[in-house]
């Protein structure tokens, strides 16, 4: 695995982006940004959920002026999604902790100016959110929607800011699919050191967007690239920031929270796997310490993946081992190891924690 590339860290609300910064998740909100209840009743879905940073929409002044009462009722950093309007941008820029614009839309000099007088004055960041379906004319006539015109887009709106000695800025670069958006990110990381929102844009219901931001985010942070990012799934807020979190975690760029290894079981099984597995899942999710876990069906690979494992279940026939660090501790009935593993679990995870 790649070093992560060294970024600019800038603070969005508290949370540090960039630098040696975790690398925090986001997620934006569907309702109506002027409806503050239902917007607020999303923003604590999200963050319950683990989420670091939310973005609300804001198309018209109604959702410029709801933005300072939501802010008053959450308690994670938000982000205000503006586009052309420089004066929603001004309204936002007093309350909120970053504003999503693109300089390039917003007009003439004189207004980006002002924005970025407001966000100076507060000591806001600005996301520069590139999408590949929407660049700016002179862009799309010339390179058409690919990573080029995205890459250029980013360093003509990044130009924009500089000129006017802003550099608080993170920039996102996102094409609705995997191939163009990995390429935008790569051919920019070595050119520019701010620090990147990873996304895949319009990637599509839970299972495509899933497998869509698992190949372009993993392969980005695979390659040390990302300081932090969002999987959009249309119609869900939870489901974000949970493939978000596995994404970072399997890729090795999180260590928090459970590993389950767990055999995919086949004609050698003797014992229900699958619901033993499920319910170890459930009951390990709230677990932060990082600790490898094993979950296999029969003894051909237990012991083999127990060596790896803290604590690890081998089943036999009606019966199984309990494994901790490759040394077998009981052989027990099939209806109590799955009680005793977790035991074993908590305790491994409090003594790790408690090591700390
Ligand atoms: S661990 Fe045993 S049951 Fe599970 S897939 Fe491997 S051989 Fe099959």
């Amino acid at each position: 695995m790649q070093k992560r590339f060294k970024t600019k860290q800038i603070n969005v609300g508290g949370v540090l982006v960039g630098g040696d910064a975790p690398i925090s998740v986001q997620s934006m909100t569907f309702s109506k940004t002027r409806d503050v209840k239902a917007t607020v009743e999303q923003i604590k879905r999200v963050e319950k959920a683990g989420c670091d940073i939310v973005r609300a929409a804001v198309p018209d002044y109604e959702d410029a002026y709801a933005l300072k009462e939501i802010k008053l009722q959450i308690s994670i950093p938000l982000v205000a999604d503006i586009h052309f309007n420089y004066r929603l941008a001004l309204i936002a820029a007093e309350v909120v902790d970053c504003i999503r614009i693109n300089p390039g839309n917003i007009g003439s000099k004189e207004r980006v100016k002002e924005v970025v007088k407001a966000c100076k004055e507060r000591d806001i960041p600005v996301r520069i959110g590139i999408n590949g379906g929407s660049l700016e004319k002179e862009f799309e006539n010339r390179y058409g929607n690919t990573p080029k015109g995205m890459v250029e887009s980013a360093l003509y709106n990044i130009k924009y800011l500089e000129d006017l000695d802003f550099t608080n800025i993170k920039i996102s670069l996102k094409a609705s699919d995997a191939a163009r958006t990995v390429e935008a990110y790569r051919t920019l990381r070595s050119l520019i050191e701010y620090p990147f929102h990873l996304g895949v844009t319009e990637a599509g219901t839970l299972f495509h967007s899933t497998i869509k931001s698992s190949i372009a985010l993993g392969s980005l942070l695979l390659d040390g690239i990302g300081d932090t990012m969002r999987v959009s799934i249309t119609g869900e807020l939870e489901k974000e920031i949970e493939v978000a979190r596995a994404i970072l975690k399997d890729s090795g760029r999180a260590k928090d929270g459970v590993n389950i290894i767990s055999c995919p079981t086949c004609g050698r099984i003797q014992a229900n796997l699958v619901t033993a597995v499920k319910e170890i899942e459930e009951k390990t999710a709230h677990i932060k310490t990082p600790l490898n876990i094993s979950v296999m069906g029969c003894a051909v690979n237990a012991i083999g993946e127990a060596k790896e494992a803290d604590v690890a279940i081998a089943f036999g026939n009606k019966s199984g081992l309990i494994i901790k660090k490759g040394e077998i501790i009981a052989k027990l009935d099939e209806k109590n190891l799955v009680e005793r593993f977790l035991e074993e679990v908590e305790m491994e995870a409090s003594k790790e924690k408690n090591s700390d």
